[in-house]
């Protein structure tokens, strides 16, 4: 009879183990290396950014959903929508912040066109084979056309539009084309310096386009909350270093409990 119970205590105890290693991370990334992180000041070692980093970072927060090249949607996630001025769709976890910075920024004279807010699986597919069109239209070949498409525009599962947690803003002045040249306006500089004390980052950064795969976008702008954003800011980083960061703090702190 005891060895009955004990058995059963046992069975319990590696049940309960169980759940627990899988309730630590659900999600599962394809991240850089950590080697790879390079934060604006190279003195800066990975050890003291990990020490640094919000207790909060964790990368199951929904705020930290990262979708790009390596790190594919199945699926349209669901998304509770609102809507910009010009009937755009994004998430409502932006609304707040986003009028906040934009009042923000019309106080000292600067106005944005809202370009591009959600879009769908279904929607990029589009506007990828648009753009990959157009160039074939324009006498490229199969292989240069896609090559140029894949600077600019994702495919279609792996865009970070499709969270319904990224913006592309131009201002006024610049109207609703989007051309590199944007980072030279006021307008963008503005957005660059202080789109972190509203929860938002300048999401492809000049230099790290070996890690984000997407060129420099002055006008692409990623909601992750303030915290993450003061962060990744600060310290000159894209959200696959961030995300590299958070999870060799995860890893660590599992040896060390081995
Ligand atoms: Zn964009």
């Amino acid at each position: 009879m005891k060895n009955k119970i004990f058995t059963l205590f046992v069975l319990l105890l590696s049940i309960l183990c169980v759940s627990n290693i899988q309730a630590q991370s659900e999600t599962t990334y394809q991240l850089p290396d950590v080697d790879a992180i390079r934060p604006s000041d190279d003195s800066i070692t990975i050890d003291q950014l990990i020490e640094e980093l919000p207790e909060s970072a964790s990368i199951d927060n929904p705020l930290l959903f990262l979708v790009n090249r390596d790190n594919l949607l199945e699926y349209d996630p669901y998304i509770p929508f609102v809507y910009s001025e010009n009937g755009q769709p994004y998430h409502e976890a932006m609304a707040a912040p986003l009028a906040e910075m934009r009042a923000a920024a019309a106080e000292v004279g600067y106005y944005y066109n809202f370009i591009s807010g959600y879009r769908s699986i279904a929607e990029q597919a589009f506007n990828y084979e648009s753009r990959f069109n157009s160039y074939l239209y324009e006498g490229y070949s199969e292989a240069d056309a896609q090559y140029m498409t894949d600077q600019y525009v994702a495919p279609s599962n792996s865009s970070e539009h499709t969270t319904g947690l990224a913006v592309d803003l131009l201002g006024a002045e610049f109207g609703y084309e989007l051309y590199v040249s944007y980072q030279y306006e006021p307008s963008a500089q503005w957005l660059a310096e202080n789109a972190h004390h509203y929860g938002f980052i300048l999401r492809y950064l000049e230099g790290k386009t070996d890690i984000t795969k997407i060129n420099f976008e002055p006008w692409h702008f990623r909601y992750v909350g303030v915290e993450h954003a003061e962060f990744i800011h600060k310290h000159g980083l894209v959200l696959e270093e961030y995300i590299a960061l958070i999870q060799e703090r995860d890893n660590r702190q599992k040896l060390n409990q081995n």
